[in-house]
């Protein structure tokens, strides 16, 4: 697969200058990766300047929201700069692709797509830590036709934005007991931009009760814990680290995996099982929940609290507590090349000279 490299692209590299203030998800890199799918098909991809779309007004993507995404970052990691395990989100973004029917873009595309605006953004990465590259990777029905059928045309792009963490400092979670996220079969489990449209009203009438994000509960009950929005959950009880378990609608995080495989190997207990909210709150209420954190790739770990249920409130003992920080510190290591990376979870970016 070649890729082609737009003069227009580098023009607009050499022009850019990253501003001071970086925030999350708000100053966009000056150029976009692209390739067509048509016909069964997909083209060479190609870098182009950033900038906005030509979309039919029918495409299919508007009307009945076929269109998925992924989101990782490129790190300064000793003197590199490098991926954080770039193949689980691409055969996440397959998953996704597949579950709306969509052609799932190849391996070796989103390979070559997120290296390569890696490899000319090189030098936007930031330096600080917590800083990194956010690559969000998504594709879409472009196909202009109101027909409910599966578009036959899809648009595959990759942007880049110079990022600091997502949410830094304590959360307060709300326990929402009314809307669902994601349904009994439905998208739950796959990166779609409609289970966050159906966040949208949970987060903001908890808003302006005080609140940063929703905790979500399994459709199916109502009873059991899923997630955040976009962060998966984690709690400590008696030392030992519980989180819900994979059940088809919670989505599976990288860094949720990644946590994971870091606390066992650091001789932490861990459990994944179905999390009764009710049990939950009693154990935060005695103490026996020491801590309660979020985890996914913009927000790295982010410490709970507390978990407002109702009329109720429940304070956790620790924000941020010690397990928290230990996770948190051994993921950031890996990530920034301050430790070994044993798992083979970092990929070396070749970067390109212009
Ligand atoms: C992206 C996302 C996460 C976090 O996944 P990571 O791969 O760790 O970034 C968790 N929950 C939802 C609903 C998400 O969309």
């Amino acid at each position: 697969m070649s890729i082609k490299i737009q003069p227009e692209a580098i023009a607009s590299l050499r022009g850019f200058e990253i501003p001071e203030r970086l925030g999350f998800g708000t100053v966009m890199a000056p150029v976009m990766f692209r390739a067509r799918y048509q016909d069964g098909r997909w083209s060479d991809g190609e870098l182009l300047p950033y900038g906005p779309l030509a979309l039919d007004p029918a495409a299919k993507v508007l009307h009945y929201a076929q269109t998925c995404f992924e989101g990782l970052k490129a790190y300064r990691c000793g003197a590199d700069v490098a991926l954080f395990r770039p193949e689980r989100n691409a055969a996440r973004m397959a998953h996704s692709a597949r579950r709306l029917c969509m052609p799932p873009v190849p391996e070796a595309l989103f390979m070559d797509a997120v290296r390569t605006i890696a490899a000319y953004c090189a030098n936007l990465v930031p330096g600080n830590s917590g800083e990194s590259l956010y690559i969000r990777p998504f594709l879409m029905g472009t196909q202009p036709d109101l027909s409910v059928t599966a578009s036959r045309a899809y648009e595959f792009y990759v942007i880049a934005s110079p990022s600091e963490a997502y949410h830094s400092g304590n959360m307060r979670l709300w326990v929402e007991r009314e809307d669902s996220r994601a349904a009994v079969g439905g998208t739950g489990d796959s990166k779609v931009g409609g289970n966050y449209a159906a966040s949208l009203l949970s987060i903001a009438r908890l808003k302006e009760r005080g609140y940063d994000q929703s905790l979500w509960l399994s459709p199916g009950n109502r009873h059991t814990i899923d997630e955040l929005s976009g962060m998966n959950f984690f709690a400590v009880m008696d030392g030992a680290l519980h989180t819900p378990a994979l059940n088809g609608s919670i989505l599976e995080g990288v860094t949720r995996d990644s946590l994971l495989t870091l606390a066992r190997d650091q001789g932490i207990e861990v459990h994944e099982r179905e999390m009764d909210i009710d049990d939950l709150l009693a154990l935060v209420a005695s103490g026996t929940c020491s801590e309660v954190f979020a985890c996914g790739t913009a927000a790295i770990v982010s410490p709970v609290s507390e978990l407002g249920d109702g009329e109720s409130r429940y304070k956790l003992k620790q924000a941020p507590g010690p397990v928290a920080d230990q996770l948190r510190r051994a993921l950031l290591d890996i990530q920034e090349g301050r430790a070994e990376d044993r798992y083979g979870w970092m990929q070396k970016v070749q970067v390109a000279s212009y």
